[in-house]
């Protein structure tokens, strides 16, 4: 049975003061969850001097696939590990369409990841203009085949369906839209692994998720958790998410 993640993102918000005091005060409120992995991903300076234990994690918002060398403003797996990161978010729709990541890059950072033991929360989610023009599909097939191109092994790989209309507007997908396009993702997920047991790799859902819609989403069976955005920066509404969740 897959186990529950709720990953928060933070973006680039709080200090590591403000995010420390955060991740105190979640994981005394959840010293009871047993069934579901939590994630915090801060901004890279807030992953330091953090000292958390399971089912509490570190994850990272990014990563740079090269190890070390002349990458101003990149950060290598390396410097993430010595912090504790465990989970690794990569193709998040903002890299994707701030900074202009496509999916040659992404895939170096997965094979990367994936290939160091660290778990990779891939993103991935089509445009609202994908789905106007019947194109969802294809962006997810596109997205997933090039972004996972030669690499051998996804057992410790997370997917997370974030259709890019629904990152942050206050709109969620439809549970059919949801239903259709995760199933849809394990499809793929078959053909191109025919050797594993896809059954077991999660995928996750992302887009104005909150405590108000939680329960209603997370009761898609096909639904193994969350990728936050937004409601991850408030205390109660993600301890709030993460019972939910822990308790469906
Ligand atoms: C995200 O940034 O991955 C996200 C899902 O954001 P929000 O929850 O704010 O829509």
């Amino acid at each position: 049975m897959i186990k529950s993640i709720v990953a928060g993102n933070w973006k680039m918000h709080k200090t590591p003061i403000e995010g420390k005091s955060f991740i105190n005060s979640v994981v005394e409120s959840l010293s009871e969850v047993e069934n579901t992995n939590i994630v915090f991903c801060p901004p890279f300076t807030g992953l330091s001097n953090l000292n958390i234990k399971p089912p509490f994690h570190l994850g990272a918002q990014n990563c740079y696939y090269k190890d070390s060398g002349a990458f101003t403003g990149e950060i290598s797996l390396d410097m993430l590990i010595e912090c504790g990161v465990k989970y690794i978010i990569v193709g998040h729709s903002e890299r994707r369409h701030i900074f202009n990541e496509g999916n040659e890059l992404i895939r170096k950072k997965i094979e990367k990841v994936i290939y160091a033991g660290i778990s990779p929360i891939f993103c991935i989610g089509e445009t609202l203009e994908d789905r106007n023009n019947e194109k969802a599909y294809d962006v997810i097939e596109e997205q997933l085949e090039s972004g996972l191109k030669g690499i051998k092994s996804i057992n410790n790989i997370v997917i997370a369906y974030e259709p890019v209309w629904a990152i942050g507007t206050g709109l969620t997908a439809s549970i059919e839209k949801i239903k259709d396009m995760h199933s849809y993702i394990r499809k793929i997920l078959n053909k191109l692994y025919n050797n594993i047991n896809i059954d077991n790799i999660p995928i996750i859902y992302g887009g104005s998720v909150n405590s108000k819609n939680a329960d209603e989403l997370i009761s898609i069976k096909s639904v193994n958790g969350f990728l936050i955005g937004g409601a991850s920066l408030d205390v109660v509404k993600f301890i709030d998410i993460v019972n939910i969740v822990n308790d469906n």
